[in-house]
């Protein structure tokens, strides 16, 4: 089983931001309100996230941590439609084949905490009690200690590190009402609290995308037209107002929920400004994509940073005029 497990997590484990984004998934399903992230060397040494979501019962334990036994794709029509965000069921079973992990977890209706281990050429998962207030924290220790050439793949601290900061940023921007609390060595880096209120969420964005950012953008959401709601729904902030050297660095498109790169995307953004922006210029942009589930594919590439729409034109198209709209009720 072990050996099975190495092969499922040489694509979904590729460095600790990888276990990280995995692991915030499940806080995030599981529906925590407060993450907290704890990094030492820049995850090679200690990977800890701790959240207050609804935990998982002694005797689910085991079957978290095996291999498939969790797979939400039963059958084939479920690829149409994976909407949730954590679809494989193998990301604890892979991250642990290849690290120490221990899963420590409190249900609210169960008294005691347990906490699991899987050993061994098995993956023996062997459970013991434990001190956990609700909720659940998972422990990845010596991430590819066994894997050595995977380790020594592995970048500077300070390099993993900033990849895994960048990637709290992202899941900060997407879930606005979550707080998060990001530690490297110890260190309180980030800490994002929970934002609801317009002047909350104003304060989170400038603190990833700068306070010049949110001066200058403007905030957009796709209108009903002809009374009809649209099955596709864009909302965010856009701005052309930055210096250019923050311009790449705010740059975030969002669908159902799900941080992406897009060609198509990036192409409509650039000739909804066409007229407006010089040669070679580009706008920063935080932007989030509703649409059916059916209407795209998140899986085409393993790292799901790129996605397929069925309608492509039709997706560009109304991105192009509800932004265009945007600017020019701005220029008014
Ligand atoms: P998946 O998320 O695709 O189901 P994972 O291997 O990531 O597969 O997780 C396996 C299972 O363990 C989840 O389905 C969930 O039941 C449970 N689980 C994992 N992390 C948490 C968490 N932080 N809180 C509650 N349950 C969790
Ligand atoms: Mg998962």
């Amino acid at each position: 089983a072990r050996l099975a497990n190495q092969i499922a997590a040489g694509e979904v484990v590729e460095r600790p931001a990888s276990v990280v984004k995995e692991l915030i998934e499940n806080s995030l399903d599981a529906g925590a309100t407060r993450i907290e992230i704890d990094i030492e060397k820049g995850g090679a040494k200690c990977i800890r996230i701790k959240d207050n979501g609804k935990g998982v019962s002694k005797d689910q334990l085991t079957l978290a941590l095996s291999r498939h036994a969790t797979s939400k794709i039963s059958h084939l029509d479920d690829l149409e439609a994976i909407v949730s965000l954590g679809f494989r069921g193998e990301a604890l079973a892979s991250i642990s084949s290849v690290s120490r992990l221990t899963f420590t977890s409190k249900p609210s209706d169960q008294d005691q905490a347990w906490q699991a281990v899987a050993e061994g050429r098995d993956m023996q998962v062997n459970i013991q009690p434990a001190a956990h207030p609700q909720g659940t924290t998972v422990e990845v220790l010596d991430l590819f200690f066994n894997t050595p050439a995977r380790r020594r793949f592995l970048k500077t601290e300070k390099t993993e590190f900033q990849h895994i900061d960048e990637l709290i940023r992202r899941i900060a921007l997407s879930s606005f009402e979550i707080g998060f609390v990001l530690k490297h060595n110890g260190k309180i880096i980030r800490q994002y609290r929970a934002a609801q209120t317009p002047a909350q969420i104003d304060k989170r964005l400038a603190a990833i995308c700068s306070e010049s950012f949110v001066k200058s953008a403007l905030s957009f959401k796709s209108e009903e037209s002809d009374g009809e709601a649209s099955p596709l729904k864009i909302s965010g902030w856009i701005s052309d107002r930055l210096s250019p050297r923050l311009l790449g660095d705010v740059q975030y498109c969002y669908i159902n929920g799900r941080m992406i790169r897009d060609k198509l995307v990036n192409h409509a953004i650039k000739q909804a400004y066409a007229r407006l922006l010089p040669e070679g210029q580009f706008p920063g942009y935080v932007i989030y994509i509703n649409c059916p589930a059916d209407q795209v594919d998140v899986n085409v590439h393993p790292s799901k940073h790129e996605v397929r729409f069925h309608q492509a034109r039709w997706v560009h198209d109304y991105i192009v005029s509800t932004l265009a709209t945007t600017l020019s009720s701005d220029d008014a």
